[in-house]
């Protein structure tokens, strides 16, 4: 009888097949301004917010100017606690994974994508896909990562809505599926239709906490607004209906199609049914493939890997928080573990759960979570943990560099100090640092000004280093690997002083722009040009 019941697809399986199958782990990605931060704060009214929805406010104090942002640090200690936002709705548990955005943007923010089973990429009605929503979609890409569109701000003027969806499957190369429809725009917005169940939901009389509405029939909305014609809005739903591609589930869990939702965040409309499509289509904790073997959620031992560190900016305080990301299992407080890089247990004697009212409370984690452990410089991006078994999970990558600059000592006495530090450091995931062959002065490179910041902070707190950072002759680094070894050992010879090594002795080939970049492809037959690396 077990046997039977536990092969079948029934929701009962196992406890923890239980928690890890109504988990639901997603981050948001979009442009500065196009309302992450409302939406974030309205989501979490929908669920019991465990991880305290104030904390979301915090982030106006975050926006000032980068100096205040690292003041503020240095007063609050290890900021966890946006990092991780944690909520119920319908009985489902959402791990909500703060993707740092406006001048807190960095590689962490690229990194927290390969923690999550899906994304919301929120879209500014009028601006449609701008340059960062680009980029962190094309993160996602890499790792075919579902993701489900919230089209924001349409109680403002806003673009021709096939327009916008027309953008969307041009430039990210995505199929669209319309689940919701706008009746109306900018000051005419009335709310949105269903597309799949048909009705309208109206955006005055929102329910003030979940904005739930009762939908009412299209007919109904005739002397609502006397800029809107009905005959005209049923031709459009009319021609919606026999336009857009249906919704497909495979496509989206492949990553090939999005779902496509219509609201207001700061209006607090649309965001029910965005958060109930969620809840309904995106995918439990995906298996994660592992340098042996794909590693699946429900698998009763232990598994997890380290994605995002934070170090303490108190220089009293020299803890760092390391973010793990559960693969399989359940991970409890107390527990052993063992970090495959060094081939040592620790003891996870204090992890920090975020699933709890109250923290002390929580004492245990399932796949799919997220959790802060507590080390002094022990773990690293990319370190898997697990309860014994020497796997190591694939992607957690390194991104090419968006800014390049050469570190500068004020003090030559103290070269081989720097060295070490910047080798902790890019360790930790703080910056890359990049060491060119000729012997030259270390490069450092980041994606996100803050980054430098972080880093001159640490050098001087940690290890009494004062740097500056100096323009350098290059502008971006590409690791260059080749299936034929002797045409690589050519190519970094004849580019001596283009290149560098990264923090694991890996060749990166270093260029001054573009066009230099292009210029050398082209003429390096058999040498592959990557700016993705996976971490070792
Ligand atoms: P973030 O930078 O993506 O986190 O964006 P915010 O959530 O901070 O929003 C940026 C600005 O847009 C703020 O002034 C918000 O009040 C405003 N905003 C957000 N959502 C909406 C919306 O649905 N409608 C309108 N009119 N404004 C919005």
């Amino acid at each position: 009888m077990s046997d039977i019941a536990a092969t079948t697809e029934s929701p009962s399986r196992s406890p923890l097949a239980d928690e890890v199958a109504r988990r639901r782990t997603f981050a948001i990605i979009s442009h500065p301004d196009a309302g992450k931060t409302t939406l974030t704060e309205k989501l979490l009214l929908f669920g019991g917010a465990i991880n305290l929805a104030g904390q979301v406010k915090a982030k106006g104090e975050r926006r000032n100017t980068r100096s205040d942002w690292m003041k503020i640090e240095r007063e609050r200690g290890i900021s966890v606690v946006t990092s991780v936002m944690t909520f119920e709705f319908q009985d489902l548990v959402f791990n909500l994974l703060d993707t740092p955005g406006h001048e807190d943007f960095s590689e962490d923010t690229y990194r927290t994508l390969t923690a999550v089973d899906s994304a919301v990429m929120v879209i500014d009605a009028a601006k449609g896909i701008e340059a960062r929503t680009r980029k962190l979609f094309e993160v996602c890409r890499l790792r075919d990562i579902p993701i489900i569109t919230f089209i924001n701000k349409m109680d403002r003027e806003s673009r021709d809505t096939f327009e916008l969806l027309d953008e969307i499957e041009k430039t990210l190369a995505l199929d669209t599926t319309p689940m919701t429809w706008p009746v109306g725009r900018g000051r005419d917005f009335l709310g949105t239709y269903d597309v799949v169940n048909g009705g309208v939901r109206l955006l005055e009389g929102g329910g003030a906490k979940t904005g739930a509405t009762e939908q009412i029939d299209i007919a109904d909305l005739a002397g609502r607004n006397a800029n809107l014609d009905v005959a005209e809005i049923k031709d459009e739903l009319a021609l919606v209906s026999e336009a857009c591609k249906p919704f497909e589930l495979e496509a989206f869990r492949e990553g090939h199609l999005t779902p496509v939702y219509f609201g207001s965040a700061l209006r607090n409309f649309g965001v029910g049914d965005l958060l109930e499509g969620l809840g309904k289509f995106a995918p439990a904790p995906r298996a994660q493939d592992s340098n042996l073997r794909k590693v699946e959620a429900a698998e009763p031992r232990m598994s997890a890997f380290v994605f995002k560190i934070q170090a303490n900016m108190d220089p009293n305080h020299r803890d760092r928080i390391a973010f793990a990301r559960l693969c399989s299992g359940k991970l409890s407080r107390g527990m052993k573990a063992k970090l495959v890089r060094t081939g040592k247990n620790m003891s996870l004697s204090s992890p920090q759960f975020f699933f709890a009212q109250d923290r002390s409370v929580a004492d245990e984690a399932f796949a799919g979570d997220v959790v802060g452990i507590p080390n002094h410089g022990t773990l690293r991006i990319g370190d898997t943990l697990t309860e014994g078994e020497d796997i190591t999970f694939v992607g957690v990558p390194s991104f090419a560099p968006e800014i390049v600059r050469r570190v500068r000592l004020t003090d030559a006495m103290k070269a081989k100090k720097l060295k070490e530090a910047l080798q902790q450091m890019s360790e930790e995931g703080v910056v890359q640092v990049f060491r060119p062959r000729d012997g030259a002065p270390a490069l450092v490179g980041v994606v996100g000004p803050l980054q430098l910041d972080v880093l001159k902070a640490r050098l001087d707190a940690e290890y009494s280093l004062p740097v500056e950072f100096e323009v350098s002759e290059f502008q971006l680094a590409r690791w260059v690997s080749s299936d034929d070894r002797k045409k690589l050992d050519a190519f970094i010879a004849a580019n001596g002083s283009g290149i560098a090594d990264d923090v694991d002795g890996d060749p990166v080939f270093m260029a001054k722009n573009e066009f230099y970049l292009g210029y050398t492809r082209e003429r390096a037959e058999g040498i592959n040009f990557s700016n993705v690396k996976d971490v070792k």
